[in-house]
């Protein structure tokens, strides 16, 4: 598994921004401080969000998606999708594969709608390109918290207090089980609601990939993010309820320049509480 990209929607450093964080990035010579748009390779065959940025890490990190199947999206916003990536496979030399995009009942609706809008446009080099992009790639809604076998794997939604871009849409964490091991991508998610985390109660996850957007920024309690603080508050239910056990690595990922923790210092500040079972990810971490 390969943190394609792990930063918060708009880069890190944000290009436009002079704070003193984006600064430090910029400047710096190492890679890991230079954060592109979060998405997951779980496996060859699928990943979790499919950005622009998602393109170029695939080269930096040897990566081929020429077996690429599956793409969970978490939900629609501009950090986590970007439709148009469906016109490059048909671009390939080797025959391209078809691609499902599983999403939330809301996020396929939406998709959808804006699709069979855009066709009618007069704007034919448009429309052309998104008929031979939907000749490779199609949407399927998920039912949240049922699981569904898709290839060798069992992928779970949970329902993230979080909201997409279009009505009614609530993002998807996702709990993927696959031999005997279960993964559980949670970006982006807000505090848990209840039902999510009743869900997750005694069901051990063995690796947990979670926001930690806004480091030490303060959140209002209604956030569509996390916070350092809400991220350990967070972590701390999952231990006591046994989803997470001593057993259990975390990483967090769609890190943010507002939180103005840098890599060591955010790694710092989870070992004071975790004793180094919370690491803090970067692009291109294998695990
Ligand atoms: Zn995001
Ligand atoms: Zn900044
Ligand atoms: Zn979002």
């Amino acid at each position: 598994m390969l943190f394609l990209g792990t930063a918060a929607a708009e880069c890190y450093p944000n290009p436009f921004c002079e704070c003193p964080a984006c600064r430090e990035a910029r400047r710096s010579s190492d890679r890991r401080l230079k954060r592109r748009r979060s998405s997951f390779l779980f496996s060859e065959t699928t990943m979790i969000d499919f950005n622009a940025d998602s393109m170029y890490a695939c080269g930096e990190f040897g990566v081929s998606l020429s077996r690429l199947n599956y793409v969970l999206l978490t939900h629609i916003h501009e950090d986590h999708f970007d439709y148009f990536n469906a016109a490059f496979p048909s671009m390939a030399v080797t025959p391209p594969r078809p691609i499902t995009f599983f999403a939330s009942p809301a996020a396929c609706k939406g998709m959808k709608g804006i699709l069979e809008a855009a066709v009618k446009l007069p704007h034919r080099q448009l429309v052309r390109q998104l008929a031979e992009m939907a000749s490779i790639s199609s949407f399927t809604a998920l039912p949240a918290y049922e699981a569904t076998q898709i290839g060798d794997m069992r992928i779970t939604p949970v329902v993230a207090n979080h909201a997409g871009f279009f009505e009614d849409e609530l993002g998807y964490n996702y709990i993927i089980e696959k031999d005997g091991r279960t993964t559980f991508y949670a970006t982006d998610t807000g505090r848990f609601f209840n039902r999510t985390m009743q869900f997750l109660a005694g069901r051990p996850v063995h690796t947990l990939i979670i926001e930690g957007s806004f480091g030490k920024f303060q959140l209002p309690p209604d956030s569509g993010h996390l916070n350092a603080y809400s991220l350990c508050e967070t972590l701390d239910q999952l231990f006591a309820q046994d989803t997470l056990g001593p057993e259990s690595r975390v990483f967090v990922t769609h890190i943010g320049h507002k939180g103005a923790f840098n890599l060591t210092d955010y790694q710092s500040f989870l070992d004071a509480r975790y004793a180094g079972q919370v690491q803090v990810a970067w692009d291109g971490l294998r695990i």
